[in-house]
């Protein structure tokens, strides 16, 4: 019986069996590159699933939260610990004035806003919040309510009241959704599981201004769009808008888990002691982390970069296009690109570029998401399409 053999059987064992899992188990990452139990080497081109967005054990990271190891792992919120401020500084400079929540995931982030936004409408009797088709924004009772996608859904019932769903870049129904019961709308400016689906240019300013005149939240789930991915530190900065709140998770912690809601001056006085809180949240390691992912993006002209190799990645996979009849079309921003195939089970691309060494995602069944770390190279890029190419020859 192999290592990996005895993992696998206490994973079937032990675990609650809730993930399908690649028969991969990686020990090793560094940059854009991981190593699994036996030494094989992948490409990571959806590494952790955007939480290591600059890269595997990127070294700022990992030496913020060296150092603070050294000093105190955790600190009730019931004290002052010296990062959590010096984070939520660093998170407004870089994003809109306002005031920040910690959280640990993009379901509690997510969770906050929810209650923002309730909290907030309570005093005129609003409560209802609108989101999209095929959005995703977490596992939670009222997250996965807010998520337009049914299968999260199944046998959960009773879901959490007030959430209606509507088509997303449909601004005749988001119109027509609202009612005098209406506090917020809450979506992410490119859907990530619901297939990298961008938000229009038009679309997202009309919603903006709607909500501004009608005194309902916008709420924008940047769980995944933020960090740089799209090019911008935050995706609504290409839509020359600013958020009522905004949720952070996945890569803010370079790996490390933590969840922010940022909630802009207007509601910053919403929330107030004993209202909300997290025990976890705003750890001083999760803030160190956090702390190093800003200062490499910033050091290392990490939005630049993803600019510069996103159009890169895209004129590769264009060119891959041009060879394979089975894609259909390449969209997305910046490191953030999907591609779509004109086949039914895309993980059969995915399983296929595993044993190329090459690791990817798919979601929405034939929608390849590609989301390679800012901080990758042309060679690396070079290398991956390769890859990628031969693992779609061989299921076409
Ligand atoms: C992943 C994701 C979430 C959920 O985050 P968790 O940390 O798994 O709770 C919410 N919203 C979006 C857009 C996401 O991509």
């Amino acid at each position: 019986m192999t290592f990996f053999q005895t993992i696998k059987d206490n994973d079937k064992n032990y675990v609650l069996q809730t993930y399908t899992r690649q028969d991969v188990c990686l020990v090793k990452g560094y940059g854009s590159w991981v190593e699994d139990i036996n030494g094989k080497k992948y490409i990571d081109f959806f590494p952790g699933w955007a939480v290591s967005g600059i890269g595997h054990c990127h070294k700022k990271v990992v030496s913020n939260i060296e150092e603070q190891l050294k000093k105190i792992m955790h600190v009730s919120n019931n004290y002052y610990n010296e990062l959590q401020p010096v984070l939520a500084e660093t998170i407004i400079k870089n994003s809109f004035p306002g005031k920040v929540f910690f959280a640990n995931s993009g379901a509690e982030a997510n969770e906050g806003a929810i209650k923002l936004a309730r909290k907030y409408g309570s005093s005129s009797g609003r409560h209802e919040i609108i989101t999209m088709e095929k959005s995703f924004h977490g596992r939670t009772l009222a997250t996965l309510t807010a998520t337009g996608q049914d299968k999260v859904k199944i046998g959960f019932s009773p879901l959490v009241e007030g959430f209606k769903h509507i088509p997303f870049n449909d601004i005749e129904s988001f119109k027509k959704a609202i009612t005098s019961k209406t506090i917020a709308v809450m979506l992410e400016p490119i859907q990530g599981e619901g297939g990298v689906n961008s938000a229009d240019l038009d679309y997202l300013k009309i919603v903006a201004r709607i909500c501004e005149e009608k005194d309902i939240l916008l709420i924008l789930d940047e769980v995944q769009t933020g960090m740089g991915r799209t090019g911008k530190m935050f995706a609504y900065e290409h839509f020359g808008i600013t958020p009522s709140a905004m949720t952070l998770a996945k890569s803010l912690g370079g790996g490390f888990p933590i969840g922010a809601l940022v909630v802009a001056k207007k509601y910053e006085d919403i929330l107030i002691p004993g209202s909300h809180a997290s025990t976890f949240g705003g750890s001083p390691i999760a803030a160190a982390a956090a702390l190093g992912v800003f200062s490499a993006i910033h050091e290392e002209k990490l939005l630049d970069n993803a600019v510069n190799m996103g159009e890169y990645l895209i004129k590769k996979l264009e060119g891959i296009k041009k060879n394979n009849f089975r894609v259909k079309k390449i969209k997305g921003k910046a490191l953030m690109i999907g591609v779509e195939l004109d086949i039914d089970d895309g993980s059969k691309v995915v399983n296929e570029c595993v044993r190329e060494g090459l690791l990817i995602n798919c979601t929405q069944k034939n929608i390849l998401r590609v989301m390679p770390p800012l901080t990758v190279n042309k060679e690396e890029i070079d290398l991956a399409s390769e890859k990628l190419s031969k693992a779609l020859e061989r299921v076409s």
